[in-house]
């Protein structure tokens, strides 16, 4: 079964290193959301492709949920030192990939081009796409007027109450080469347990239509995130936040969603959105949950 996977950095890279275990590469696609993309200290970083891409190559640091694992912080250190920005942490193997990354962009090579290299220097089989290669960029409308996404997600630690979202640049992007015909081969698109406000929908405005059947696996368990501001981002906008609400956030296009046993008592309400169900323990701890969680999904996606 040939399956494309839209993801964005922490809940998307563990689902897709799942679907990588047990899927042959040639029929996995991972198409990852660079909204969250930013210039910093002279270098051009994609914090949710590298999560994605460190997590499939096994060099993620797994309790941060970003950045390489065993990394040194010497750069960084050194910035603060001299009174500059250090607010995002960068580590010295990390900052390796930013300074390759942005001789290339700055050669005037693409975005997906630089990732599929550096795919193979990893040994990362599956395909893995950024959504596209122009720049789009989130920026967070607030109460403290609009944030560029970085500087509202790790500078200001999701402190100010969202009130909406823009992407800018996505009128004028294009799917990078390869995502539209990822999503016309696959059998099923799977969105994985990501942010539905500011990582799946930059995705899908990018991409405009899907005409594959569509799964989701919720980021939300019990009305709580794991890791990050979705939830907080559905109660700010006014919506209760639970699976039920990401249920509804994409029922125009939903096939099927798999929630999480503890909300197993959302499933009718959500199969009354006009969606099949699957209940399961979605909570991936540990690089064999991934893999569990990713099996199921695929036997419920052949089930229909
Ligand atoms: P970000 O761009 O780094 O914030 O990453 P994502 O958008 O891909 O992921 C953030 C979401 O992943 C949060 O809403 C988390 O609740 C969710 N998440 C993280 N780990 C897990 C997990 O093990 N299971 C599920 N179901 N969701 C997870």
């Amino acid at each position: 079964m040939k399956i494309t996977a839209l993801a964005g950095g922490v809940g998307g890279a563990k689902l897709a290193h799942g679907l990588a275990q047990i899927l042959p590469a040639e029929d996995l696609t991972v198409v990852v959301n660079t909204g969250d993309d930013f210039e910093h200290l002279g270098l051009s970083i994609c914090p949710d492709l590298d999560t994605v891409c460190y997590t499939l190559a096994e060099l993620a640091n797994s309790e941060t949920g970003w950045g390489r694992a065993d990394e040194t912080w010497n750069v960084i250190s050194n910035v603060e030192k001299l009174g500059g920005p250090a607010w995002f942490r960068l580590g010295d193997a990390d900052i390796g990939t930013h300074l390759e990354r942005t001789r290339r962009l700055k050669a005037g090579e693409a975005l997906s081009q630089i990732t599929k290299d550096f795919c193979a220097a990893w040994g990362i089989k599956p395909t893995v796409l950024p959504m596209t290669d122009s720049a789009v960029r989130t920026v967070v409308d607030s109460d403290e007027g609009e944030l560029a996404f970085q500087e509202y997600f790790v500078h200001r630690q999701c402190q100010p109450r969202v009130k909406g979202f823009r992407f800018e640049g996505v009128a004028s992007a294009q799917p990078a080469v390869g995502v539209k015909e990822a999503l016309r081969s696959a059998d099923a698109v799977i969105f994985c347990p990501s942010n539905p406000w500011v990582s799946i929908d930059p995705i899908l405005q990018v991409v405009k239509e899907i005409e594959k059947p569509v799964f989701a696996v919720s980021p939300i368990i019990g009305g709580k995130t794991i890791k990050g501001p979705a939830a907080k981002m559905f109660a700010e906008l006014g919506i209760e936040p639970s699976a039920y609400a990401v249920a509804e956030h994409y029922r125009a296009i939903l096939r099927g969603f798999i929630l999480d046993v503890e909300d197993a008592a959302l499933e009718n309400k959500i199969q009354n959105l006009g969606c099949a169900t699957l209940v399961a323990n979605t909570r991936m701890n540990h690089p064999a949950d991934r893999a569990r969680l990713a099996e199921e999904t695929l036997q419920f996606i052949r089930s229909l």
